[in-house]
């Protein structure tokens, strides 16, 4: 998922110094962080199997291009990209591929969440995992009702917006989701941007909004741990301030945290690095690149993953990082 929901609380809100927009996405606004060299992992990306914009094989293909040596393709509730690719891989991927999935967890009960979410990334996890998949294709159909109680609301305002949907929904395993209504809305006039149309039509609390159902965040993480995949918290800069929160995950089989997040300022990353190693999580990173309005390398330009997050994650995974030629010197 990707766009701005309706300003929140800040995170320093109590304090009164700010650093983030309380945005969907936690954008954090203090100095970026600058890449000492072009990233050659990430561990968080989209195709158009779920909320992204690029078909899968594009996606590879841009990121290979920008020099990434270890993707996670991380579609929300499907892993039909990660299987086409690998179906498609009679000659060898670009990159090292690591299966993953995104699960937008509904955290009832728990309170100052944006959207009353939690977002939690399955890394390696086994695509042909038949328990995982018919869990995922639950997910899949709430995805799917809910699209279309969004598509009806927005008829009744008199906003319409079937004409303008993409055929790819129609591609089997592709999860539904509020981006694809967003750029339909766009391309019919009624709003300026994805971000507009999610602040003023989409995000919760505006006229569209339909309250999603689903996996409970301790129920994604047994999924996914479950399905061979670690369970890693995506996006979460409260972290610091939630450490009750964040120790009962771990408590329910949470093993990572993602660190190196693209709208996380330089401050945030060394905060949520320094809680990794406290916490013993393992660090993930990556750029939660769905494709609006930029290119996947202008995305690339403004992250860094450290080749050790990839290096970590698979040690973690029990599987060998030998394929990672993290090796050799950086050209
Ligand atoms: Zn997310
Ligand atoms: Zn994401």
């Amino acid at each position: 998922m990707t766009g701005s929901g309706p300003d929140g609380e800040g995170r320093r809100g109590a304090t009164g110094s700010s650093r983030y927009r309380g945005t969907a996405y936690r954008a954090t606004t203090g100095a970026p962080v600058v890449p000492p060299h072009s990233s050659r992992v990430d561990l968080h990306t989209h195709s158009s199997r779920s909320d992204g914009v690029l078909e899968p094989p594009a996606l590879v293909e841009a990121a290979a291009a920008a020099g990434v040596k270890c993707l996670a393709l991380a579609d929300h509730d499907t892993l039909a990209g990660v299987r086409e690719l690998f179906a498609a891989g009679e000659r060898p991927l670009a990159l090292e591929l690591l299966p993953a999935v995104e699960i937008n967890s509904v955290a009832t009960g728990i309170d100052r969440l944006w959207e009353g979410e939690l977002h939690i990334l399955g890394l390696g996890v086994d695509p042909f995992d038949d328990a995982f998949e018919a869990t995922l294709e639950r997910q899949r159909q709430g995805r799917a009702h809910r699209f279309e109680v969004m598509l009806e609301q927005l008829r009744a305002l008199g906003l319409g917006v079937d004409a303008y949907l993409p055929d790819e929904g129609t591609v089997v395993g592709t999860a539904l989701g509020r981006p694809k209504i967003a750029r339909a809305l766009v391309a019919a006039g009624h709003a300026a941007s994805v971000d507009d149309a999610m602040r003023r039509l989409l995000a919760r609390g505006r006229p569209a909004y339909v309250q999603r159902h689903g996996l409970g965040p301790r129920e994604a993480i047994a999924a996914i741990a479950a399905a061979g995949g670690l369970p890693v918290l995506a996006h979460f800069p409260d972290a610091r301030d939630r450490m009750d929160l964040v120790r009962e995950l771990m408590g329910a089989g949470l093993r990572g945290l993602e660190v190196h997040y693209r709208r996380f300022d330089a401050e945030t990353v060394a905060e949520m690095e320094a809680l990794a190693t406290e916490l013993r999580l393992v660090p993930t990173g990556g750029s939660d690149y769905h494709g609006d309005g930029e290119t996947y390398a202008q995305a690339h330009a403004t992250i860094f993953v450290p080749e050790e997050d990839a290096t970590l994650v698979f040690a973690s995974l029990g599987r060998s990082a030998a394929g990672l030629p993290f090796d050799q010197p950086m050209p």
